[in-house]
Parts: structure tokens; sequence; C-alpha cells
């Protein structure tokens, strides 16, 4: 049950009904394709007339398409409907503390290109450098014309009305607008997300017809940083001034080291990679210190990563330690929201079967009940880049959900 705001609502309008049925057509088609007329007007328990009209304003609009089926037995064969993402791109872009990666892909986060470059910290002169890429990443594939917006993903809080980074504490980044010059520079429609809400919406709305993602969960994203997407009956929780579900920076110890927050001991000052690297090398964490220090010795988490894999003592105890936080971050993740599922994404997930025990120890050590510390963990391989395909799912949800009336 939700109250209706009366300060502040979408009033119904005669047409709202019919656009409520149209996308529950659009998201029944993606999660069934390929799917018949029939079984659309038996999933929705409505007549085939009001289906056949739903579906051909979908057709109309290009969000779906028809065609045969080689599986269908003897006989007519039913005209099947499917989602129309092959030839809908997006141009997906993730800003990190280090580098920025770009990728062009279609509606359903197929990669078609990729891209990457150093990040510049200043925003004027990022946004110049990643107009210039994506025009000719869009070129050099001719595709232009096909292309719906650019979605970006920063390590941050972001308004989700203006488009704002609130505070991007990485990126040294406060009440920055990013997304009027970019659409300038471009020529196509911006949105922007905190990466990790980009990851959960990822898993919602590009799921590969996986009907099973559920309605309450959390996606935890470890790159340079440490953050959290918080999912509440199938909505993202953004709280009163987008700043909630920052579990990156829940303390685990005030005297711990010093986080780009500018507080001490928090999630992230623990288990980012930046921390997890800082460890490896011997040094005390302090992210500038840690950025010095890759730029000279040239390791990457991926290289620690491959010795930990080889049994590098050093590289495996950095790990473990990092898996360890993370669990007691999860622990104080799953006692504040009890989410049926955590997806876990980033580099460090290469090494699951190494860490999952480690971040399974300190979950079981706070949970609160035997179901709490069962709460299970999936991880998300980075090759199948999550950040990114959170970019390219702001760009493509608002097709699917559902229009926001009251
Ligand atoms: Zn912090």
């Amino acid at each position: 049950m939700r109250k209706i705001n009366t300060r502040n609502f979408v009033r119904a309008t005669r047409g709202t009904a019919r656009e409520i049925n149209r996308r529950i057509v659009l998201n029944l088609v993606k999660e069934h394709q390929p799917i018949s007329r029939a079984d659309l007007a038996r999933r929705m328990r409505i007549g085939r007339g009001m289906v056949t009209s739903l579906v051909a304003e979908l057709l109309a609009d290009g969000s779906i398409y028809e065609g045969s089926t080689a599986h269908a037995p003897r006989g007519r064969k039913p005209m099947m409907l499917f989602v129309r993402t092959h030839d809908r791109l997006a141009v997906a872009v993730d800003v990190r503390f280090s580098r920025t990666y770009l990728m062009l892909s279609d509606f359903s986060g197929r990669p078609i290109a990729l891209d990457e470059f150093e990040t510049i910290p200043d925003p004027i002169a990022l946004v110049a450098g990643l107009a210039r890429r994506i025009q000719r990443l869009l070129k050099a594939r001719d595709a232009k014309s096909k292309v719906n917006g650019v979605g970006l993903v920063v390590p941050g809080m972001v308004d989700a009305t203006s488009g704002r980074i609130l505070n991007a504490p990485q990126l040294g980044w406060r009440d920055v607008d990013v997304r009027a010059a970019l659409e300038k520079a471009t020529n196509l429609p911006v949105h922007i997300e905190n990466a990790p809400i980009a990851c959960a919406l990822a898993q919602m709305w590009l799921g590969d017809g996986d009907t099973e993602t559920p309605r309450d969960f959390v996606y935890l994203t470890v790159g340079d940083g440490v953050g959290t997407g918080v999912v509440v009956n199938g909505e993202v929780v953004r709280g009163h001034d987008n700043t909630a579900g920052e579990f990156g920076h829940v303390p685990l110890n005030p005297n711990g080291p010093q986080c780009l927050c500018g507080a001490r001991g928090c999630l992230e000052a623990y288990a980012s990679n930046l921390a997890t690297l800082s460890r490896y090398l011997g040094q005390e964490f302090s992210p500038t210190e840690t950025r010095r220090l890759l730029q000279e010795s040239g390791i990457t988490i991926l290289d620690v990563i491959a010795r930990a894999r080889d049994g590098e003592r050093r590289a495996i105890d950095a790990v473990e330690e990092t898996a360890g936080r993370l669990g007691e971050g999860l622990a104080i993740v799953i006692n504040a929201l009890n989410p049926s599922r955590i997806y876990v994404g980033g580099e460090i997930t290469e090494l699951w079967e190494q860490i999952e025990p480690a971040m399974r120890r300190k979950i079981r050590e706070r949970a609160l009940t035997v179901k709490a510390a069962e709460t299970p963990l999936v991880p998300e391989p980075a090759s199948s880049y999550p950040r990114l395909r959170g970019a390219t799912a702001i760009v493509a949800a608002p097709v699917y959900a559902a229009p926001q009336v009251a």
C-alpha cells in the first residue's frame, strides 16, 4: 500500500489505464519472448481484441516486432512477438576515479564497441573529452541515428530529477552539472545516475528473460570505491535528498584509515580496489597516496587478483582481508534491509571461490537470524561490464518502467 502524496503527484488522465496496459504487454513480451497474442491474452486475462489493439500500438511505435518461430508445431505458425532491442542503441559511460569507460550497446546490454581513457578530474575538460570520443564511436559504427541517448554513471550521489551530481567524493565533485554540457556537445539526451543504483536497474530491466529478479535486493559494487544500490518493492530507494543507501560510507572503525568522504574507517576505505592494492603494496590506505603509488608501480587490481590465484601469499592476504571487510559491511546491509539477494559486482568477483567463505563467515557472526545469515550472494563477473550495463539501463529502463501516477 502506498499513500498518495497530495503535494506532489501526477494526475491520471484518460490515457493512463491504456498506457499502463501497454507497458504490461511490453514487459510480458520482454520476459516471455517469443510470445503469441493468444498467450498474452491468457496471461493478462483480457480479450483477444484488447490485446491485438495494444500490440498494434507497440508495433507502431517500434517497441516490439513480429516474426515467426522455427519451433512451432505443424500447421499454421502463429506470429510471435519480440522486444525490439537490436537496433535501439545507447552510449554507456562509466566515470571512475582512475579511468573512464565507454560502451556502445543495444538495449539488451549487448556490447558493440568499447573505449577507455584516463579520467580527467576537471568536469568541463572531461565532458569535452567524452563528447569527442562519443562522436568518434558513433561515426565509426554509423550509429548516430539509432542511438536513444547517453547513460553516464558516477561514483557518487545524483539528484534524480535534475541529474546534478551532488557529491562524488572520489572525483572531488560537489554539486556539479555535466548533463547540460554533455547534451549540448553530443546533441543527445543524457541520463546520469549513481553507479550502484544503475547496476541495480540493469538487474531489473536488462535481465535476459530472467523473471526471477527479486523485488527486494541490493547491488554491491566494489571498484575504486564501494557502493550499494538498494531496491525495495521493485523501486530504487533514493531517500529524501538522494543520499540513501550509501553503505560504502558506514564506519567499520571510527579510527580506521582516511576515506575520500572525509571520515575515517568507512567500509570503502577497507574494501575498495584501492584499499586492497594499498594493502598489497604494504601501505597505510590513503587514496591520493595510493593513486600515486599505482601510477609509479603500474600494478592494477587485476594483477593482484592474478597473483592471488597463482598462490602468492601477500596477494591472498590482501584479498581475504578485503573479503572479510565486505562481509562486515554486508552484515550491516542485511540487518538494515533484509534483502532477498545481494548481487556483487567488481573485479574481485573473479576470485569468488576464495572470497565468499571469508564474507560468509563475517555475515554469520553478525546476522540476526539463521535465514538472514543465508542471504544469497550472487557474483556478477567483471567480464559482463556491470557498470556499463547499468549505464545502458538508465537509457533503456524508462521505456519499460510503470508510468508514475499519483
Ligand atoms: Zn567514507
